[in-house]
């Protein structure tokens, strides 16, 4: 194999065949690392075109990825990633595709995640398709929709926890260690899937300046970033465009720690936009350092404005998109980036 995985925490190494994405020693996060140059990436017709920049494994090629732009009408410098056109409706199918074939890879039987709805449902759908067995958490801020949703494309043992997507994500831990499932959700395998849109984003526009994109768990946001490096480094790109991380300024542990330039801290999620309702960001320090290296930002945008936006998205294009996805149109407005933009549109689950 042409990887291996890193602790973030203490650095321990392990082959790409250890079966898990959390250290055996400190259960910190891994990190996938390439030990050979990661290609140069010209012309991309699908998702799986990206394989020689993600972890090789047993996938079969289900259709994801490669998702449409369109212009916005608020403005000309917009461009809007229309992520929901994926399978299960949000870009978590991107993660989900490889993080899914893995545990099957390994041998694993069954699943589990943690979820606001979106990560619950992809997971349930890859599981099927892969032949797995999928236990998922669900937090008690999930809308009714998205639990008709999981329940209705596979076979996934729905529980609804007590708590928010934090508790959620203890419970699913636990369950993990207790049944040997394997543990799915935002770690390092999805977050290789993930890196896609932003391969995408600049392989149809190299001069791209900011890209915008709503933050739960901030591996979207972290996974971007790894990209652009990547992009970078093999000569793809000549610049690395800004991050721009939006949260909910009722949810927004993120944008508290960015301001003051202290470490992340739990927050209780309080926004209605259940995408991003995520009160202690699991890539939190790793989205800290993107928006440094990036001379990005993170902005807050209020309830009443992601209301207003998603009105505003029906009424404009015809689309319906969550009230997390349009949090990056609020945030565009709010702070009016020079150059052109694109601003990803994760999910229309509603
Ligand atoms: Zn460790």
């Amino acid at each position: 194999m042409r990887y291996f995985l890193e602790c973030t925490q203490c650095g321990e190494r392990y082959e790409s065949d250890y079966g898990s994405q959390i250290c055996a020693k400190c259960d910190g996060i891994l990190e996938v690392k390439y030990s050979k140059k990661i290609p140069k990436v010209e012309k991309i017709s699908s998702f799986w075109d990206l394989e020689s920049v993600m972890p090789e494994g047993s996938y079969k090629h289900f259709w994801l990825g490669n998702t449409p732009s369109i212009s916005s009408t608020s403005s000309k410098s917009l461009y809007l990633k229309l992520e929901f056109m994926n399978p299960t409706h949000s870009f978590k199918d991107r993660g989900s595709a490889i993080e899914v074939a893995k545990a099957r890879e390994y041998g694993f039987r069954d699943v589990v995640c943690a979820s606001t709805g979106n990560m619950a449902y992809s997971i349930s759908y890859y599981a099927k398709l892969y032949g797995l067995k999928a236990k998922v958490f669900i937090s008690d801020d999930a809308n009714s929709d998205k639990i008709k949703d999981i329940k209705s494309v596979g076979d996934a043992d729905v529980e609804k926890v007590n708590g928010d997507f934090t508790k959620a994500q203890a419970m699913a831990i636990n369950y993990s260690k207790k049944h040997g499932s394997f543990l799915c959700g935002d770690y390092c395998y999805r977050k290789e899937g993930q890196k896609s849109i932003a391969y995408e984003i600049c392989a149809s526009n190299p001069e791209i300046k900011n890209i915008i994109v709503p933050v739960g768990n901030a591996t979207l946001l972290s996974a971007t970033y790894k990209a652009l490096r990547e992009l970078k480094d093999s000569g793809s790109i000549k610049h690395i465009p800004k991050l721009i991380g939006v949260q909910s300024d009722m949810c927004k542990p993120l944008v508290v720690a960015f301001s003051k330039g202290s470490q992340v801290r739990y927050c209780k999620p309080m926004t209605k936009a259940d995408g991003i309702a995520v009160g202690y960001p699991t890539y939190g320090d790793q989205a800290l350092s993107a928006l440094k290296n990036t001379s990005g930002t993170a902005v807050a945008v209020t309830e009443s404005s992601l209301a207003k936006e998603q009105y505003t998205f029906l009424r404009d294009y015809g689309l319906v998109a969550e009230l997390a996805s349009v949090s990056v149109i609020a945030a565009y407005k709010l702070l009016q980036p020079k150059g052109q933009s694109v601003a990803v549109i994760t999910g229309s689950n509603v």
